[in-house]
């Protein structure tokens, strides 16, 4: 945000300004601005009339980031016999068309898109873009690299798209290129803490489409579409968010789509055609904006005209709206108080804002979101999962990447494209049909062919850097020079069915672990090796413990898996340094190190047999199931299983024939089946881990793992691949079940922060009418699902997005894995039916399961933290050097800060911003009630952290790290003093509830209920002049000075110390200045 933008709290912005400018610093980029005088935003919209509905058109296109076709399919226009969509005509006709007439208006969301468009213009037309940014013309709103799912993506990956999108705007557009709006008006579901990174972004409101049928309807009828959320349990208004569900999902009123993929009459004006039909479509036009205004408060109402990838012919859109706007307020001539405006979503919630009136608001989620009473969108939760853990290990990487990058001592010249290549992959990765499963087969194969390529791009920055930092900035280059460094660092991206090329050869090899969280941390490492013999050095020359178990039966029959590795080689790699690495030397032994060749403990068949630690133990029955859990001192029941769903199948003509499908989850006949009465079980204990191997028929295999000192067991699944042959879709779920009294009650996750409270056969907002027992109650697990009563808590945490619940009471029950044979008609055209060499995919994963006192809520946070980002595995081959050798030749220990950050606080960003800039948050990981002590409001120097960095500066942003904080006034709005009965205040209108619903096939499945609470009646001209209720709130107050970097006092001018605080799940940004190297 450029400095020259007013404060408009000079007390408080001198203050900041005196600590933050100490001279000129570089602000986050001046305007590059053509006009002096630039009105966009809100300054530039166009005047409402007083006294009149007004009718906001908002010309939009929405531009899929990969869905039936891949991304760049859709840029170019290619394959048009899939979709007649080429988003490059779309920027191309409707920039023509903007100029051509400053009246227009058009909003762009996906700068993923926007940018490939931007580059491949001249100089010339890119200085008349910037014009109609400049004068809000074309405005950018949401504004991130892609319009990102909101049940599946994690918080970390959604603010780092957001970031980037934002920074490419900035830098582009500066202030005017901000968008202020957030646009998510197609994915299947909405968040709450989607709506808290809003807020903390600095946004001003938000819009979306899908909501549950039922929910949807109570609002229109009861004037709530349009509220305040409270984004966050912890953080209080600085998360609240306004926030409008749109009437029409994002299309435009039936029979006024004018785009060239549609068939609708266009308006046909010619004073003596025998066609002319501009009375009949005004007045069809007026019909729906009359019956549309019933259901919200103010008289101003948002229309987008526009659908998915509209505006290729952008004036057969504006020819018709032009003409529309025309004869719709020529009729105020006549007595009519309806007036048509170009708009955008920006101008239409200022319009809210200005009517000065006051809200309903909102504190829990929009999930699960039906469609229909046999359509909940809970299927896709799950779909794809081997896809939904790439873009998680994506994420990872894309961690481990920025901070090297940032550390590097030496930054070759394709460092910044290639993680920027990373960082855009990641981007399209969060998109709503790409980390959900919900794309066709083909366009899958292009993201995680993306993701491969980035992964390859990245793995270039990290090998420099690690070469860089082992070898003491290259100080000491190695003997045998393959390439310019003598180390591979090379990842290995199969190490989950146990399979590596460096690893797997009889050759020495190095494998180090780069540690990406600011604590020190203890992993047990993993190896894929051909025999039992080996020694584990570190940089002491120490020989570690080691331990070997055999790779489990079900994958070493995995057919594809090339790979020789008979074993798996364990140690832990203890005190791995913060922000920083370790390396540790591998070499086969010849002569026994007392390994024994891992043999499995007999099974005896009349007793149980248990592995564990002292702290946890795991009984397994005489039938080889989980039966027993002993930890925390209690002993309780446990179980856990397998079971499958048979997807239903029917031909969607109606809601009754709905298919189980890539988007929906839909069990026939509500039924579950068993897998195995009977399981097979190898047993291996060390002194490092014990484990069972469990074989519950011959597609699901598990190993179930306790290591020496974790607080938790591993469960290891392998599913697939899924049996069709009786021609039946199966959705595969595991099952834990407890005695813990749940009463029906069960919290998940949201994005990976806030847990939310479930109630089973309930939502928080309005009565349920549930047709769908099972997939009504299923809910996104993004990494955590729980339960819990006074005495005990379950908590299970997934390796990626799943879908999850609790049927019953004790039980959770997450959808590791779904194959189905039907399409459920929502677009994709496809059944989920993912093969892979000829055969049906075969997913492997993680849960991690924490069971003991409900006091054991910090112990999660830190596994959900160890468990999303552990250290990342680096092998190189150590034919060249010998243990001594690359003892004494290299440094194989590194940390990149000066000390790790307290217990509760997370480095949740570090990374190369602009040139000598780092961008840095640091976030809190607890909720409030969460840990008597580590839940509590947190200090620290940052200066402290960082002071391997020359800092010169440091300055706090946005969220997204584009703006300044002390700089971002957001829009206020006001909450009902009274939700109860609220609505009274504006419902003016009565209708029978037939006339509002708004499905179009037939039947509104709502109770009469409704019907009953008929709203007083009223007339549409009356509702801008009815009584506004008085609030007795005060001004809504933004952060106290106290929330931004404050200098010690105590510090001398050369020691400047940055002392921040966090109060529990509060996340803040900061963009680090560092002196120019020389
Ligand atoms: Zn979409």
């Amino acid at each position: 945000m450029s400095e020259k933008v007013a404060c408009r709290w000079p007390l408080f912005c001198l203050l900041v300004c005196v600590i933050g400018l100490v001279e000129g610093r570089p602000s986050i980029r001046e305007d590059p601005i053509t006009t002096d005088d630039p009105r966009c935003g809100y300054e530039s919209c166009h005047p409402t009339k007083p006294n009149m509905l007004n009718v906001h058109l908002i010309p939009h296109t929405h531009d899929d980031v990969g869905w039936l076709k891949t991304v760049d399919q859709y840029y170019y226009g290619s394959e048009t016999l899939i979709q007649k969509a080429g988003v490059q005509y779309i920027i191309d006709s409707v920039v023509d068309a903007l100029l051509r007439d400053p009246n227009k208006r058009f909003i762009y969301v996906e700068s993923a898109f926007f940018f490939k468009w931007w580059r491949e213009q001249t100089s010339e037309l890119q200085e008349k873009v910037k014009m109609l940014v400049n004068e809000g013309r074309l405005e950018f709103i949401g504004g991130a690299w892609s319009m990102n799912d909101e049940a599946t993506t994690h918080y970390q990956s959604v603010i780092d798209q957001f970031a980037w999108g934002l920074r490419r705007l900035n830098d582009t557009f500066g202030e005017c290129g901000r968008p202020r709006v957030g646009w998510q008006i197609d994915p299947f579901g909405h968040s709450r803490e989607m709506a808290s990174m809003f807020a903390n972004m600095g946004f001003d409101g938000m819009f979306f489409g899908r909501l549950d049928y039922q929910d949807k309807d109570n609002r229109l009828m009861t004037k709530t579409p349009e509220m305040i959320w409270h984004g966050s349990a912890n953080l209080g208004e600085t998360s609240d968010l306004f926030t409008g569900a749109l009437f029409n999902n994002y299309q435009a009123p039936a029979g006024f789509c004018f785009d060239i993929l549609c068939a609708d009459q266009p308006i046909i004006d010619g004073k003596h055609s025998p066609d002319n039909n501009v009375k009949e479509r005004v007045d069809t036009f007026f019909k729906f904006v009359t019956r549309m205004a019933e259901s919200y408060r103010t008289p101003n109402l948002l229309l987008t005209m526009g659908e998915d990838f509209n505006y290729q012919n952008a004036d057969m859109w504006y020819k018709n709206l032009d003409k529309l706007i025309k004869y719709a307020n020529e009729r105020q001539a006549n007595g009519s108080n309806i007036h048509l405006l170009y708009s955008t979503p920006s101008c239409y919630l200022k319009s809210l804002h200005d009517a000065g009136i006051t809200w309903p608001t909102k504190s829990d989620d929009f999930f699960p979101y039906a469609s229909d009473p046999h359509a909940y969108w809970t299927g896709y939760f799950t779909s794809r999962p081997t896809l939904k853990r790439y873009e998680r290990d994506g994420n990872h990487f894309l961690q481990v990447c920025k901070q090297l990058s940032a550390l590097a001592p030496k930054k070759a010249a394709p460092f910044e494209p290639h993680l920027t290549f990373m960082r855009e992959t990641m981007g399209i990765m969060q998109h709503h049909d790409a980390v959900t499963g919900t794309e066709k087969q083909k366009v899958a194969l292009d993201y995680a062919k993306r993701m491969s390529v980035a992964f390859r791009a990245c793995g270039t920055n990290t090998r420099s850097v690690l070469n860089q930092l082992s070898t003491n900035e290259g100080a000491q280059p190695g003997r045998r020079r393959r390439s310019a460094y003598p180390f591979e660092f090379k990842s290995c991206s199969l190490l989950n069915i146990s399979s590596c090329s460096v690893s797997e050869s009889n050759e020495p090899f190095a494998i180090t672990l780069y540690n990406p969280l600011a604590h020190p941390a203890n992993e047990y490492v993993r190896v894929p090796v051909l025999g039992y013999n080996y020694v584990v050095t570190d940089y002491n020359g120490a020989e570690l413990n080691t331990q070997v178990v055999p790779v489990p039966a079900g994958v070493s029959k995995i057919k594809h898996r090339a790979s020789v590795a008979k074993y798996e080689l364990i140690f832990l790699a203890s005190d791995l340094p913060p922000v920083g690495y370790k390396t540790f030397y591998v070499q086969k032994s010849d002569t026994d190190r007392g390994h024994m060749n891992p043999s499995s403990a007999p099974r005896k068949t009349s007793s149980l047999i248990s592995i564990g630690n002292k702290d946890l133990q795991l009984l397994f029955d005489t039938n080889g199931f989980l039966t027993e859990i002993q930890a925390d001192g209690m002993a309780r029941t446990i179980s856990q299983e397998f079971l499958y769903y048979v997807g239903a199948i029917g031909n969607n003509e109606e809601f009754l024939n709905r298919s189980s499908g890539a988007y929906i989850f839909r069990p026939l006949d509500n039924k579950v089946y068993a897998v195995a009465t009977q399981v097979d079980v190898e047993v291996y204990k060390g002194h490092l881990v014990e484990e069972v191997h469990q074989k519950f028929n011959d597609w699901i295999s598990q190993v179930v793992r306790v290591y020496r000192d974790k607080p938790y067991a591993e469960f290891e699944w392998l599913v697939g691949p899924i049996p069709i042959g009786d021609r039946k879709g199966k959705e595969i779920v595991t099952r834990f079940k407890s005695d813990i009294q749940s009463n029906g009650v069960f919290y998940t996750d949201s994005n990976g922060r806030e847990m939310i409270k479930r109630k089973r056969d309930h939502r928080d907002t309005w009565n349920l009418k549930l047709h769908e027992k099972i997939a009504g109650n299923y809910y996104p697990v993004t990494t955590k699902i729980a339960l819990e009563d006074d005495t005990a808590r379950m908590a299970i945490l997934t390796d990626r997005a799943q879908g999850g619940s609790s049927l019953e009471d004790g039980a959770l029950e997450l959808m590791v894995h779904r194959r189905l044979l039907h399409d459920d008609a929502f677009g994709v055209g496809e059944p989920l039916n993912e093969t892979e060499y000829g055969d049906g995919l075969i997913a492997r994963g993680k849960l991690h399961l924490i069971y003991g006192q409900p006091i054991q809520k910090a112990i999660e946070r830190q596994t959900q933290l160890e468990t999303l980002l552990p250290p990342w595995r680096f092998f190189s081959s150590m034919s060249a050097y010998t243990v001594d050798e690359w003892r004494t030749s290299f440094k194989n220990i590194y940390t990149g800060i000066t000390r790790a950050l307290p217990e509760q606080v997370h480095l949740l960003t570090l990374e190369p911003w602009h040139e000598n800039e780092l961008l840095v948050r640091f976030e809190h990981i607890l909720e409030k009630d969460e840990d008597p002590l580590l839940s509590k409001t947190v200090q620290f120097n940052i200066n402290d952290i960082l002071n391997t960095f020359n800092i010169e500066d440091i300055r706090e942003t946005t969220l997204d790290g584009n703006a300044w904080l002390y700089d971002t006034h957001r829009m206020e709005f006001v909450p009902d003093a009274e939700e109860d009965d609220s609505y009274n205040n504006y419902a003016i209108f009565a209708k029978s509830v037939k006339e509002v619903h708004l499905l179009s096939a037939q039947k509104p499945l709502l109770a009469t209920k409704y019907l009953d609470e008929a709203l007083p009646a009223g007339e549409l001209g009356a509702e801008s002049n009815r009584l506004k209720r008085k609030t007795q709130r005060e001004p809504f107050e933004r952060e106290k000075p106290s929330n931004t970097i404050k200098k010690s006092p105590l510090s001398g001018d050369d020691d400047t110390k940055f002392i921040i605080e966090l109060a529990p799940m509060q996340i803040r940004t900061f963009v680090v200045y560092l002196e120019k190297s020389t």
